[in-house]
């Protein structure tokens, strides 16, 4: 039996936004990785072994997931979103890359958070945008302020992931200052929580009502560019827009 690794975006919840390839994948897979509360999102079936590990083990998840191919399994590394969006398959190819290996992968997309958070919204992504983690984790702090400050100067619209935990609560009172710093106070922000799950909740508030306790680790926290409106209950950026 020949061995291979599907990295798998599962969406951001609803089994609706699962894509069919991913569906095919976890169907034909012998054994399944990542995250507990997303492997608990996969159905166990006979002839199918879930391996549920703990946050911040991305790399030995990984190794893992190349031993088990090693050895001729299917693996599906799953991961919530889209894989490629500050989750699983960069961490696969780090292991990889150490490893000297060449098994069989694919990187199966999936649809991320910040694009279901602008569906329900309207289009506020509608023009240039950039996606920022703002967890420290991995990087500097330092290097969040840097990136945020200059994406705002460029007049991008933003989503931000992983913008508030417990263990770093000032993080994000933090990148709020720097935006009211950069923007004017009705700049447009939009916190969607857990989009297409039944805790769901959408709220559009200014930069001027926005407060650090409206976002959690479930929240993808959209910024509009200067130009981004409302128009009835909608929030949309035009496709022309911006200052120079
Ligand atoms: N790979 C994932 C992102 C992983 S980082 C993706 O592509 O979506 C985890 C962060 O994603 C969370 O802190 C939150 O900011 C965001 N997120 C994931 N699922 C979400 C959902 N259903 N609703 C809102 N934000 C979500």
């Amino acid at each position: 039996m020949t061995g291979w690794i599907a990295v798998a975006g599962l969406g951001p919840g609803d089994d609706a936004l699962v894509t069919p390839e991913v569906a095919t994948a976890l169907d034909q897979a012998t054994d399944v990785i990542g995250y507990i509360p997303y492997v608990a999102r996969v159905a166990p079936r006979p002839g199918l072994t879930l391996h549920p590990s703990d946050n911040r083990v991305e790399l030995d998840r990984a190794h893992h997931a190349l031993d088990l191919a090693a050895a001729g399994r299917r693996v599906v590394i799953v991961s919530s979103g889209d894989p490629g969006v500050f989750a699983m398959a960069s961490a696969l190819f780090e292991a990889v890359e150490a490893a000297g290996a060449e098994p069989d992968i694919r990187i199966l997309p999936g649809i991320t958070a910040m694009l279901a958070a602008a569906a329900r919204a309207g289009a506020p992504l509608g023009h240039d945008f950039c996606a920022i983690n703002l967890s420290d984790n991995l990087k500097p702090f330092a290097l969040v302020e840097h990136r945020l400050r200059h994406a705002a100067r460029g007049d991008f619209a933003m989503a931000f992931y992983n913008p508030r935990s417990r263990s770093r609560p000032e993080g994000f009172a933090r990148v709020l200052e720097i935006l009211r710093e950069e923007c004017e106070p009705e700049r447009l922000l939009i916190f969607a929580r857990a989009v297409s799950t039944p805790d769901e909740a959408l709220s559009v508030v200014t930069l001027a009502e926005a407060r650090p306790d409206m976002a959690d680790m479930r929240t993808v926290v959209l910024v509009g560019n200067a130009a981004t409106r409302r128009v009835g209950r909608w929030v949309y950026t035009p496709r022309s827009a911006g200052r120079a």
